[in-house]
C-alpha cells in the first residue's frame, strides 16, 4: 500500500485532501492559532516510526493555548491515541512531521482573542532534513530583531509570530546564507528562525536563557540532558553577537533542524570552519536517541506501527 496522508479535522480522521477551512476563518486572517511540530523518525532496521517526545510537545501546546486563550478540551490520552493512529494510517516509511494546530475557527471579522470558537486539527507530512546537518549551516545575523515578550510572546508557538521568522529566513537565504540568527532588542543573541542556538566556549555549552525571547525548544532541552550524560557543562546566559565570532563551536537545535552545526557566521568561520568535536559528539548521541536506538532514552520515543513495516 502506498502511503496515504490523513488529517484529524473537525473531530474525525479524514483523507488530507478533504481537510479544508473557510476563507473567513479567524486564524487565517489574523494569525490566531498555536501549533506544534513533532518529528516521527523512521527506523529502517525495525520498520518503525518513533514519535519523539510527543508528550512534551503537547504540554507546550497547552501552554501556548493559555497565552492565546484557546479552548483545547482534549485529554493527553486522546491526543496520543489520535496522533499515533493518524501516523499509522498514513503509512510512511520515511521521516515525517506531525503538525497539531489549535486555531480560532470562527468565521468572524474583528481582531481579538475572546468570543471565538477554537478547533483542533493534526496533519502528517513526509519531512526530510531541513538544514545540512553534515556540512553545517552558514548563518548571518539578521537585520530583523526577535519579537519581544512585551510584543508577541515567543514562548508561545503561534502562527502569527512566524512572520518574524519568515522575514529573517528569507532575508538570509536571498543574501546567500542558510539560516538567520536573530538578536533581541537589547542586542543579545536570541535564536534562529526556527531553531535555538548553542555556542561552545572552552568546552562549556552556552545557550540563551528562556527570557531571551526564545521558543523554549524541546530539542534544546534534549541536548542539555544529553550533554550532562557526556559530562559536558551547560550554562544559560546572555550571549553577545561578537561571541558568535569568537566561540570554538556553534550549533542550532530544533525539531526540523535536529542538531545542525553552524560553520560560518557573518562570513567568519566558526572555530575551524568545520563541525567541532563537541557538536559531533552530541549529534552522534542525538541521532541514535531519536530513532529509538538508545535504550536509556527509549521513553522519549513512541512507536506508531503495531506491525513492522517494510519500506
Ligand atoms: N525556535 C523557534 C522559533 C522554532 O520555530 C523552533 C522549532 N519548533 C525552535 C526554536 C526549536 O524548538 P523545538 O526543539 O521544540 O522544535
Amino acid at each position: 500500500m502506498p502511503p496515504t496522508p490523513y488529517a484529524y479535522f473537525k473531530k474525525q480522521i479524514v483523507p488530507l485532501a478533504e481537510a479544508k477551512i473557510s476563507v473567513m476563518t479567524h486564524a487565517l486572517n489574523y494569525g490566531t492559532a498555536v501549533f506544534e511540530g513533532i518529528r516521527g523518525n523512521w527506523n529502517e532496521e525495525e520498520g518503525q516510526i518513533y514519535l519523539f517526545r510527543m508528550p512534551e510537545h503537547y504540554a507546550r501546546l497547552r501552554r501556548s493555548c493559555r497565552i492565546l486563550r484557546s479552548d483545547f478540551p482534549y485529554s493527553d490520552e486522546e491526543l496520543y491515541s489520535i496522533t499515533t493512529k493518524l501516523v499509522e494510517m498514513s503509512g510512511y516509511s520515511e521521516d515525517i512531521y506531525v503538525r497539531p494546530l489549535v486555531y480560532k475557527s470562527s468565521e468572524a471579522l474583528g481582531v481579538r482573542l475572546h468570543n471565538l470558537e477554537d478547533d483542533f486539527l493534526i496533519f502528517v507530512a513526509p519531512f526530510g532534513p531541513y538544514l545540512d546537518v553534515d556540512e553545517g549551516a552558514r548563518c548571518c545575523t539578521s537585520s530583523w530583531r526577535r519579537v519581544e515578550d512585551t510584543g508577541i510572546p515567543a514562548r508561545a508557538k503561534m502562527t502569527g509570530i512566524y512572520v518574524n521568522s519568515a522575514l529573517a529566513k528569507t532575508e538570509a537565504q536571498l543574501n546567500g546564507f542558510d539560516e538567520a540568527i536573530m538578536l533581541n532588542e537589547d542586542g543579545h543573541v536570541s535564536e534562529g528562525s526556527g531553531e535555538n542556538i548553542f555556542i561552545v566556549c572552552d568546552g562549556v555549552l552556552v545557550t540563551p536563557p528562556q527570557s531571551s525571547n526564545i521558543l523554549v525548544g524541546i530539542t534544546r532541552e534534549t541536548v542539555v540532558t544529553l550533554a550532562a550524560d557526556l559530562g559536558i557543562a551547560v550554562i544559560e546566559r546572555n550571549i553577545d553577537r561578537s561571541e558568535l565570532y569568537t566561540c570554538d563551536e556553534c550549533f542550532m537545535t530544533g525539531t526540523a533542524a535536529h542538531v545542525t552545526p553552524v560553520v560560518e557566521v557573518d562570513h567568519r568561520p566558526v572555530g575551524t570552519g568545520k563541525p567541532g568535536p563537541i557538536t559531533r559528539q552530541l549529534m552522534q548521541l542525538y541521532f541514535d536517541v531519536i530513532r529509538g536506538k538508545n535504550p536509556k532514552y527509549a521513553h522519549w520515543c513512541l512507536p506508531c506501527y503495531s506491525k513492522v513495516k517494510t519500506s
